[in-house]
């Protein structure tokens, strides 16, 4: 009798460099390719609605080459404590293999489901294959985290370096009797009423084939410009690899990879080190998203929040001509350039005085790469209350960033063209009084004890 191996794909949406799905061939055994939609467990974060738009196609292209290399993709849903052992019995497997999460809520299901299952003589392996070092690898002199970049990516550097990615597989043969499968269609993750896709639809196309065809047109063309052009939001100069990442469509040492090859990718490489370092945050801070890294933040008075502001910042309709063009980019593209994000961020948290958190969850709502460790690492990196923060008293200024890195009016003519017109909109708070009053409310973190 076959004793059929399952790989439970999570963040790791492709064939290639997935060392779970390599341990899985490797058994000779029937492969079975799951994927399990988990609404329900405690602590998993409920995906937003560019994520859910995502996770349907990338899904759909996953299903796809699986069917045309001889296997088939197997959609369920529910728990994935339960899920994942319902499919253990239901195709009778003797192995389960995954690649490693590092989230708080995700961490406690696997290691539940790992000891039940071999408890039940399943064998059960994991792997790292979603960042390029694991968080408990990388500690200061003394054994604990970093709470600063440079020295975190010098320790990195300092390590073994990256794997070599592994070979995509040509062949993934599932069971003669394939066991049951939802439909994709019935996990209803694409918007209809309102369908407000069309943007996304026109931007990206999701799935392993256009990720390594983006990777491949980077470092042939883009990585040039990177170091020179990759402030500027109208250049298009960055890689455009964070859904790639997110979803797992390219695997970190893929990239990590293709970059070093290139042998110009210096300052790009740094960044997925940034990457890595929310990562690592994350692991350490499970509640990244919901608390404040450095707790003497919860001193900081925010006002009563006031819904037509924070409307208007959601909508792009500020009065601040690089903060609406930015949050209409995202709104329509599912995707901000890193500096408009700094931007964005910053005048909702000093300008407006609204909770970084409300920020980080439209655009964990909106981003199509809106990632458990990056999103809230980067909010509150700009709210000046987490690791290697950007000081509170740096108050981005709008209109002087738009001066330096949108010169020629490109990006704002392209998103929020009225603010060209003779006659723009007025900003809906001024600029200069909502600085000196976040200035102002932040001399009580410093008060605090
Ligand atoms: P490139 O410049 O080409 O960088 C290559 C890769 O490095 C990216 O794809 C990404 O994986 C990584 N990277 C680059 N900058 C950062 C950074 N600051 N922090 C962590 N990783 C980085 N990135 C996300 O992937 N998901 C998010 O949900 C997210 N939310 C953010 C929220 C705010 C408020 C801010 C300021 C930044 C956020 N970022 C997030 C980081 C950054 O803006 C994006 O990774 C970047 O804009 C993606 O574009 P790119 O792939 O062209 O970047």
């Amino acid at each position: 009798m076959p004793s059929p191996s399952i790989v439970w794909l999570r963040d790791d949406l492709r064939l290639a460099d997935n060392p779970a799905l390599r341990a899985a061939l490797d058994r000779d055994e029937p492969v079975i390719a799951l994927y399990v939609l988990d609404e329900e467990s405690d602590g998993v974060r409920a995906l937003g609605g560019a994520a859910r738009w995502w996770l349907h196609h990338s899904l759909a292209s996953l299903a796809d080459r699986l069917a045309e290399r001889g296997g088939s993709l197997v959609l369920r849903r529910g728990p994935a404590a339960r899920v994942v052992r319902e499919a253990v019995t239901d195709a009778s497997a003797g192995a389960v293999f995954w690649n490693r999460r590092y989230g708080g809520a995700e961490r406690r299901i696997d290691a539940g489901l790992k000891e039940s299952l071999r408890a039940d003589g399943v064998e059960v392996a994991s792997f790292a294959a979603s960042v390029l070092f694991e968080p408990w690898t990388v500690t200061t002199g003394s054994g604990s985290h970093f709470s600063v970049f440079s020295p975190f990516w010098r320790a990195c550097l300092a390590a073994p370096p990256p794997r070599a990615p592994l070979p995509e597989p040509r062949e993934v043969a599932g069971p003669k009797h394939p066991i049951a499968s939802d439909d994709l269609g019935d996990w209803n993750l694409l918007p209809t009423r309102p369908d407000w896709a069309g943007g996304l639809r026109e931007t990206w196309e999701p799935g392993e084939p256009a990720a390594r065809g983006r990777l491949r047109d980077f470092f042939a063309d883009d990585i040039g410009h990177y170091d020179r052009a990759r402030d500027e939001p109208a250049a298009g100069a960055t890689s455009q690899l964070s859904p790639r990442l997110r979803w797992g469509e390219l695997s970190p040492h893929t990239v990590w990879h293709a970059g070093v090859e290139s042998g110009r990718a210096g300052k790009f490489l740094s960044e997925l080190g940034w990457r890595e370092f929310a990562w690592h945050t994350l692991f350490h801070f499970p509640d990244l998203a919901t608390e404040n890294l450095r707790r003497e933040f919860d001193a900081f008075p925010w006002p009563r929040l006031k819904p037509t502001h924070l409307e208007a910042w959601q909508r792009g309709r500020t009065g601040v001509p690089l903060v609406d063009a930015g949050m209409r980019e995202l709104w329509e593209t599912g995707y901000m350039h890193n500096r408009v994000r700094m931007v964005t961020a910053s005048f909702l948290i000093k300008n407006l005085l609204i909770d970084w958190r409300r920020g980080e969850q439209w655009f964990w709502d909106t981003l199509v790469d809106a990632d458990a460790a990056n999103n809230p690492f980067n909010w509150q990196w700009v709210a000046g209350s987490g690791a290697d923060a950007a000081p509170y008293f740096r108050v981005f200024n709008p209109e002087l960033q738009a001066k330096k890195f949108d010169p020629d009016g490109h990006y704002i003519r392209q998103w929020a063209p009225e603010h060209l017109s003779e006659d723009p909109p007025e900003p809906i708070v001024n600029l200069g009084e909502t600085r000196k009053a976040a200035l102002d409310a932040y001399e009580e973190v410093k008060r605090a004890p």
